[in-house]
C-alpha cells in the first residue's frame, strides 16, 4: 500500500510480508465492498485566487465496517491491477453525476472533476459509458471534467485522441492530472482537446523556499498560458504557497489550506445553503 502523508500507516500493511496474499484479500474485500455499497463520494473544493469555490474534485473513500474510512492510496493500485477499477470508477462517476444534478437543480453552476484510471479509459465502451451515465443521472456534460494522467496517452495515441475528441464534442472537459511527473513528451498537449493542467503537489510542497520547484512551477504555468490552458495547483497547504501562486495571476488552487475532501452531501448542502441535517 502507498503511504499517505502525515504519518498515516496503511491499514492493510501486514507484518507477514505476504504481499500476494494481502493483495488477494484486498481484492476480494473490495469486490464485496463495491457490491455492498461501502464506497463513499468525497468532494474537495477548488478555489480561485479570491478564495471563491469554482469547482470540486471527486475523491473516493472506502467506508470499511471494521477499519473505518480507508483512503484510495490503500486500494487504488490493487483495484487497477485486478480490473476492479472499472467498477469503482463507474461508481464514482455515477455518484459525481448525481451530485452535479443536485447542484444544478439548486442553481449552483459548479463543475466536478472525476479521476479516470488508464484501464477505465482504455475500455472500448468508455465514451458510451460516460455519456450514458450523464444522461441517466440528468447531469450536464458541460459541468464534468475528466482528470487523466499522461501515462494513459502513451500507447494507442490515436484511439485516445478519438475518445477525447468525441467526449470533448459533447461538452466534457479534460484535465491533465499530476502534470510534469510523467515521462511523455509535451507534443501531445497541442494535439488533444485539453482544457487544464494540474500542477502536481510534489512541485507545490516545497514552495516558496525551493528555487528549483519554483522554476518548475513557473515553467508549467508558462506552458499552460502559451497553449491557452487553465491551471490548477494542488496540495496547497500554507499561506506562503498560496501567496507564491497567487502572484502568478489567474490560477485555481486546491489544498488543505482551503478545504479537505469532505462527504459529498455536506459539500453540496453548504454550497446551496441548506443547513446539513
Ligand atoms: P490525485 O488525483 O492526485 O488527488 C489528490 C490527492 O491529494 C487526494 O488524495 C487529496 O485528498 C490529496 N490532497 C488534497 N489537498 C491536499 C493537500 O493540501 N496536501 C496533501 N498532502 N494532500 C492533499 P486521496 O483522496 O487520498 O487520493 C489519492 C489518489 O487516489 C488520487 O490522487 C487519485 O490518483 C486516486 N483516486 C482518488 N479517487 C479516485 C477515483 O475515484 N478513481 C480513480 N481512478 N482514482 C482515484
Ligand atoms: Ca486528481
Ligand atoms: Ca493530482
Ligand atoms: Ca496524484
Amino acid at each position: 500500500a502507498r503511504r499517505q502523508s502525515g504519518g498515516h500507516i496503511a491499514f492493510f500493511e501486514s507484518s507477514m510480508g505476504d504481499i500476494a496474499r494481502k493483495r488477494f484479500d484486498i481484492e476480494r474485500e473490495l469486490r464485496l465492498a463495491i457490491a455492498k455499497g461501502e464506497l463513499r463520494l468525497y468532494l474537495q473544493h477548488q478555489v480561485d485566487t479570491q478564495g471563491q469555490v469554482c469547482a470540486l474534485e471527486a475523491l473516493v473513500r472506502w467506508a470499511h465496517p471494521v477499519r473505518g474510512l480507508v483512503p484510495p492510496g490503500e486500494f487504488i493500485t490493487v483495484a487497477e491491477e485486478s480490473g476492479l477499477i472499472i467498477a469503482l470508477d463507474n461508481w464514482v462517476l455515477t455518484a459525481a453525476c448525481q451530485a452535479l444534478a443536485q447542484l444544478a437543480a439548486a442553481g449552483c453552476p459548479i463543475s466536478i472533476a472525476v479521476n479516470v484510471s488508464p484501464k477505465h479509459f482504455a475500455q472500448d465502451d468508455f465514451v458510451d459509458t460516460i455519456l450514458a451515465t450523464l444522461e441517466r443521472e440528468g447531469a450536464s456534460p458541460n459541468r464534468l471534467l475528466l482528470e487523466i494522467t499522461e501515462g494513459l496517452l502513451l500507447d494507442k495515441f490515436d484511439e485516445a485522441r478519438a475518445k477525447m475528441a468525441a467526449l470533448s464534442e459533447a461538452g466534457i472537459r479534460f484535465s491533465i492530472d499530476d502534470f510534469g511527473t510523467g515521462y511523455s513528451s509535451l507534443a501531445y498537449l497541442k494535439q488533444l482537446p485539453i482544457h487544464e493542467l494540474k500542477i502536481d503537489q510534489s512541485f507545490v510542497r516545497n514552495l516558496p523556499g525551493d528555487k528549483n520547484d519554483g522554476a518548475l512551477v513557473d515553467t508549467i504555468i508558462s506552458i499552460a498560458r502559451h497553449l491557452g490552458l487553465a491551471i490548477v495547483a494542488e496540495g496547497v497547504e500554507t499561506k506562503a504557497q498560496q501567496h507564491f501562486l497567487a502572484e502568478r495571476g489567474d490560477l485555481t488552487l486546491q489544498g488543505y489550506l482551503f478545504a479537505r475532501p469532505m462527504p459529498a452531501q455536506a459539500v453540496i448542502d453548504a454550497l446551496v445553503h441548506i443547513p446539513a441535517q
